[in-house]
This record gives structure tokens, C-alpha cells and sequence, in this order.
């Protein structure tokens, strides 16, 4: 029910199990890597940036930390997105270096569509039908999201012994360095540290060191009727949590399944109806089908194709004005295809039967063509 698309799992970009040995993630890295590497196809834009997809995914796989941190973090998430939850990592920053894993890994992550942010919102794909979107629902989203370790206390050692200065900034949380072609020595942040002057030495077991951990949860989500595709929610601290942070937010974003036989424009349902050349030509009084179930619609004596029938009040409820839109009906008259030697020859008696007179857009169209040739 939830998507989360722009997202790559590192073994589906190797097209690996998630049990591969280290062997099988090397060959199938050896064998993909050659298939699109971008001095292979110099035509092929979008080659890069497979390769780096590619290489990344081998990084984080081929080195038994990265591979066990992703497993235990981004694998939990993206497995989930798909089947019903969001990446955890979703904006929410996380101190690699704690676990002796340097800043790469962010960058890794980040060649597949991993993020970091400042804060800890969650981004959710909410799918719903077309009669949901037009009536209004409430669907229960379950997800995971990123709580602190209650092991560690969120602080990713189990004792405070277990921390070391970080030999980076010694201690000091900041670095200097040169930027450009002037030699100005600048301050920023430590990378490793992130500005805390210390890491950790004896990693928490329960969350490699990381501090928090992914948790599975649930909302239950309202939508009023007449929800348009692609609109959002945004539900206030319901995101991931820790490190003493405010809780980040959930900002779920509507998509309505296509439906069979309706389309909507604006307020109004829009869907076609086939009808027969008799009953074009006769009338009849056809079942169809409406948001509110089954319906009965008048079709006249002599409707022509591609003719708009409307159904007043069977279309989307408004939400701002009340009251409802329309079913606009697009009449599709069928021509037969096979017919019979008998029937052919009632077509023929009939076609000499009706002459021009009673056709009118016919009868216009001969009239416009005597008028341009005298
Ligand atoms: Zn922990
Ligand atoms: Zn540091």
C-alpha cells in the first residue's frame, strides 16, 4: 500500500539474495559493473549513474560493517516501504562515526537515494481507490520509524566508560581546515565526532552503536471526501524520535488508484458507455454504473456518437460548497463488424430506405460541398 520509489536497496541494484556470500556479491558486482560501465556506453547517459548506484551497493555489501549496519537499519526500512512502512534513515541524521564507520557510508547511502536531514520527518505514499478519494476514508498506515535504543539510552555505548575521545579534532568536536586557493584556515564541525569531541569505543550490541533503533507503528489517517491524488497530510510528531531531538513529522502523500471505467475532472466523473446502432438510433434506457452503485440512464432517439449525457449530482462531493458534481456519460455508438449475407442486405434496404434525409450532420456536410464546388 505504501511506495517509496526514489529509494534503492544496494541488493536489488546487485540483483543478490540477502543471504549472498561475500563471493556472490563480488561476481555479481565484477559482471554488472562491466555491463554498464560508462566507458562502455559513452551514448548512454543514464550509465553513470547506474555505475555509481552499482559501486555503491558494493561498498556498503562487500565490507561486513557497512553491510551488517544497512541490514540491521536501511534493510528493516526499505523492506517495510515496501510492504507497508518508510525508510527510517528518512531525515533523520545518524552519527556513522560512533561505529567507527566513517562519514563514506553517508555518502553510499546517499548515491542510493538514501538522505540525511536535520530532522527526523518521514515521507509516506498513501494508496487509495477511486470511491475512498471520492467519499472520504480512514486507512490505518503502519510504518517504522526511528526510536532511541532503549539498551544504550539512546547514547549508543552501554556505559559512558565505553566512549573514547575522537582522535579527529582531539576532543575539541571542531576541525580546521583551508579553503579554495587562499590559504584562510576556516573552522567546521568533526566530521567523525559530529561536534560531540568523543566516540564510541564499545559499541551498544543492541544497536551497533548507532543509539536508536527502528520501531514499527501505526496511524490512522482521515481523509475527507473528494481527496485530490497527490495532496498531503502532514501529521505533527510522528516521525522519528531521539537523541533529544523534537520528534520529526509524517507527511503522507495521497495516491488514488486509477479506476476501471471512471476518470475525474475536477468535481465531475467522466467515464464512456457503448451502446448498440439501434439503440443510438432508437433509444433506450441502459444500466450503467455510478460511484453510488447501479444506475439507469435515458439514452434519446437519435444520439449520435461522442454525444456528453450528464447525470446531475452523481459525481465527486464538493468540498468548500457542498453538494456534488456530475457523471458526464460519452456515448461510444458500436458499428457492426461481421455481418451475416442476410443482414447485410437489411443494412443495404435500409441505407436506400433513409437517403440523406434524415442525417443530419451528413446532410450539412453535402451541403458545404455543393456550396464549395458551384
Ligand atoms: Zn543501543
Ligand atoms: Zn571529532
Amino acid at each position: 500500500m505504501l511506495t517509496r520509489c526514489s529509494v534503492k536497496d544496494p541488493y536489488e541494484v546487485l540483483s543478490v539474495p540477502r543471504n549472498a556470500t561475500e563471493a556472490e556479491i563480488k561476481s555479481a558486482f565484477r559482471r554488472q559493473g562491466a555491463k554498464h560501465h560508462p566507458d562502455r556506453n559513452p551514448d548512454d547517459a543514464g550509465a553513470s549513474q547506474r555505475f555509481k548506484e552499482l559501486n555503491a551497493a558494493y561498498q556498503i555489501l562487500s565490507d561486513s560493517k557497512k553491510r551488517t549496519m544497512y541490514d540491521r537499519f536501511g534493510a528493516a526500512g526499505l523492506g517495510a516501504a515496501r510492504g507497508g512502512g518508510a525508510g527510517p534513515f528518512g531525515g533523520m541524521p545518524i552519527d556513522f562515526s560512533e561505529i567507527k564507520i566513517d562519514g563514506i557510508f553517508g555518502d553510499l547511502l546517499d548515491a542510493l537515494g538514501i538522505k540525511f536531514g536535520d530532522r527526523g520527518d518521514l515521507q509516506l505514499d498513501l494508496e487509495i481507490d477511486f470511491n475512498e478519494a471520492a467519499f472520504g476514508c480512514t486507512k490505518k498506515v503502519n510504518y517504522d520509524r526511528l526510536v532511541d535504543c532503549v539498551a544504550c539510552q539512546g547514547r549508543g555505548a552501554v556505559k559512558d566508560t565505553d566512549f573514547i575521545m575522537c582522535g579527529t579534532c582531539d576532543g575539541r568536536g571542531r576541525v580546521r581546515y583551508q579553503q579554495g586557493v587562499f590559504p584562510i584556515a576556516v573552522e567546521r564541525t568533526c566530521s567523525v565526532c559530529h561536534g560531540k569531541g568523543r566516540t564510541v569505543q564499545l559499541a551498544c550490541e543492541g544497536c551497533v552503536g548507532v543509539g536508536m533503533k527502528t520501531k514499527k507503528c501505526n496511524l490512522d489517517v482521515t481523509l475527507s471526501p473528494g481527496v485530490q491524488s497527490g495532496s498531503t497530510r502532514t501529521i505533527a510528531g510522528r516521525g522519528n524520535i531521539g537523541r533529544g531531538r523534537k520528534p520529526g513529522d509524517v507527511e503522507i502523500t495521497v495516491k488514488v488508484r486509477p479506476h476501471e471505467l471512471f476518470r475525474r475532472v475536477g468535481d465531475n466523473v467522466v467515464c464512456q458507455l457503448p451502446v448498440t446502432f439501434a439503440q443510438a438510433v432508437l433509444g433506450d434506457e441502459i444500466e450503467i454504473p455510478t460511484l453510488d452503485g447501479k444506475g439507469v440512464l435515458r439514452v434519446p432517439p437519435g444520439t449520435q456518437p461522442g454525444t456528453i449525457l450528464r447525470i446531475r449530482g452523481k459525481g465527486i462531493p464538493k468540498r468548500v460548497v457542498g453538494g456534488r458534481g456530475d457523471q458526464m456519460i460519452e456515448v461510444v455508438v458500436e458499428i457492426p463488424t461481421q455481418l451475416n449475407e442476410e443482414q447485410r442486405l437489411l443494412v443495404v434496404q435500409l441505407a436506400d430506405q433513409l437517403g440523406e434525409s434524415v442525417q443530419p450532420q451528413r446532410r450539412s456536410f453535402v451541403e458545404k460541398l455543393r456550396d464549395l464546388f458551384n
